[in-house]
């Protein structure tokens, strides 16, 4: 059959021995799979989650019971307080938005402390110029770099010594740069390091591409408020869109009333049928999340044995679901996205080329064939047209799947060689 996908038998045999190589990894990633599949069922059971939570409401959406189960079985799968799960948020990034104005007001300071934040959010802090940004209403932003993909612990500390920050924000996932994404432990270590030092600065962390990775999600180790998408891990690639905001019951209220209306908040937001997929999603999330994980992994050997750098290596522990490969080579970084998109259930015969997106700074290259628009727990892959050429790989509903697209990519590289 792989030769019917139009395969060449070098690749294939290439691919499979670089399979064998990961059966250690595939172990550990079912192992992970098992406990967080385990934490869902059981936050299911809990909220004693019933078909008529499957309900819809139209309109305003007052009383919508199956929105209100959707919200407490996410916030005890995550550890939190309070969770506000809502097909109203149009992406992370806006619920990455609604959460940093409904935390920040003007003369409050914004902190990131892994450097400069997801390409999305320039406009929204005002990094980039924008009448409508953070900056534009008076509140302040100041970022410090990682040091050898660590927390710069001197610098941050320090800095809240100083005076009154706000909000700390935490992207554990590297985005579209070329550091590591950081580890809970990493975060559990330097949460507990800024509570020495300032209890009531606010630690925000955007999640997105770490759901179910690891055992824990950053709530348990101490964050005060966590963001992430549902068409990334969350969603289990059943969501058709939404994002969700979990943490402190008095954060995440400030969010609702941000999102909606100040005095109506969480009690509004009609559902349109959403509910089922949402919960579906969920408990299909820890699955779907290893899926992709071997997907990323199988990726990372199968380059690393073509002779290309890659980061994460197939043996190192992951934070995230994302695979850089890191191509040094225009041409290369095409022609690996073209065959990922050939590899695609939907759209196979676009052949996708870099142009300018809106919140992006350099033109860049989008593979992806979903089922869902811009979904990337769905496999996707994309990269900004800069050096060092970065192919950003993730997703993966299932595991044969990915492999296939593993193989057509890098049978087009070597086809266009
Ligand atoms: C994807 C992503 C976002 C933005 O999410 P969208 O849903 O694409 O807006 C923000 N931060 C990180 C780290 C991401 O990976």
């Amino acid at each position: 059959m792989y030769q019917q996908l139009g395969i060449s038998k070098e690749v294939i045999e290439l691919v499979n021995k670089a399979e064998k190589d990961c059966k250690d990894v595939f172990a550990k990633i079912d192992a992970i799979c098992e406990y967080n599949s385990a934490k869902v069922l059981k936050a299911f059971w809990d909220n004693n989650v019933s078909e008529v939570h499957f309900n819809s409401t139209t309109g305003y959406g007052y009383n919508d019971i199956g929105r209100e189960v959707v919200e407490k079985v996410f916030a005890q799968v995550l550890g939190s307080e309070d969770a506000l799960v809502r097909g109203q948020f149009i992406s992370g990034t806006h619920a990455l938005t609604v959460t940093l104005f409904a935390l920040l007001r003007p003369r409050d300071v914004l902190l990131s402390i892994t450097g400069k934040p997801y390409d999305t959010l320039d406009e929204v802090i005002g990094i980039q110029d924008n009448p409508s940004s953070l900056k534009a209403f008076g509140v302040k932003y100041e970022e410090i770099d990682l040091v050898d993909n660590n927390f710069d612990e001197q610098k941050i500390l320090n800095r809240l010594k100083q005076g009154k920050v706000k909000v700390i924000e935490i992207q554990r996932s590297k985005g579209y740069s070329t550091r590591e994404s950081i580890s809970i432990d990493k975060i559990e270590d330097i949460i507990k390091k800024i509570r020495k030092v300032d209890k009531d600065v606010i630690i925000m962390i955007d999640n997105c591409y770490c759901e179910f990775v690891s055992l824990k999600e950053p709530i348990e180790v101490g964050s005060d408020i966590i963001v992430g998408s549902l068409i990334k891990n969350l969603g289990g690639g059943i969501a058709p869109n939404g994002a969700y905001v979990a943490g402190r019951c008095d954060l995440v209220e400030l969010v609702a009333e941000r999102l909606t209306v100040p005095g109506e908040g969480r009690e509004v937001g009609p559902t349109l049928g959403i509910n089922k997929s949402f919960l579906q999603g969920l408990f299909m999330a820890p699955s779907v999340v290893a899926n992709a994980l071997k997907t990323a992994v199988v990726a990372s050997r199968t380059m690393e044995l073509l002779g290309y750098d890659v980061e994460p290596k197939y043996n190192e522990d992951r934070v995230d679901i994302v695979q850089n490969i890191i191509f040094h080579n225009k041409e290369k970084l095409i022609n690996y996205c073209q065959g990922i998109q050939m590899a695609s259930p939907i759209d196979s015969n676009a052949i996708p080329e870099p142009a300018d997106m809106p919140g992006y700074l350099d033109k860049v290259i989008m593979a992806a064939g979903c089922f869902t628009q811009g979904s990337s727990i769905e496999l996707s892959c994309d990269g900004p047209l800069r050096e060092p050429y970065i192919a950003y790989m993730q997703g993966g509903l299932t595991y044969e799947y990915g492999k296939i697209a593993v193989m057509k990519a890098v049978n087009r590289i070597i086809n266009e060689d």
